[in-house]
């Protein structure tokens, strides 16, 4: 059977194989290989100074990951007051600012409250006799 391209005779084929394509034009066809880049050999101490950057690195995503606050942040649906993205929330459910200003006020006043004038019990509350 004869390369059905080049036309020069490919001599081993099976019996019923009706068209070939012989080796060299395969070569042809596929074109030069590409040449990897050498590896370079890296010594000792860059390995070093590499592995404290990426330690280095790690630990500051660790870092960020422990003080990002994940969406709107944790218990953000029990505040009276609560302002996330331009949107204000209260208990969880939308309000709109008219609604956000009055409860600020509020909250503001409740906070105007001395501390020191507020006497806290200890321990159990006592037993009230009626
Ligand atoms: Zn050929």
């Amino acid at each position: 059977v004869n390369c059905f391209f080049c036309k020069t005779e490919v001599k081993r084929t099976n019996a019923d194989v009706r068209a070939v394509l012989c080796d060299r034009c395969v070569q042809r066809c596929l074109g030069a290989p590409e040449i990897k880049e050498p590896v370079k050999k890296v010594t000792y101490e860059e390995k070093k100074v590499r592995k404290a950057e990426r330690l280095a690195r790690k630990a500051g995503k660790l870092e960020k990951l422990k003080t990002a606050t994940r969406g709107k942040g944790r218990g953000w649906h029990l505040k009276k007051l609560f302002h996330y993205e331009g949107t204000f929330y209260s208990f969880g459910e939308v309000i709109d600012a008219a609604q956000a200003e009055r409860l600020k006020k509020e909250l503001m006043k409740v906070e105007a409250v001395d501390p020191f004038k507020v006497k806290r019990g200890r321990g159990r509350p006592k037993k009230v006799v009626a």
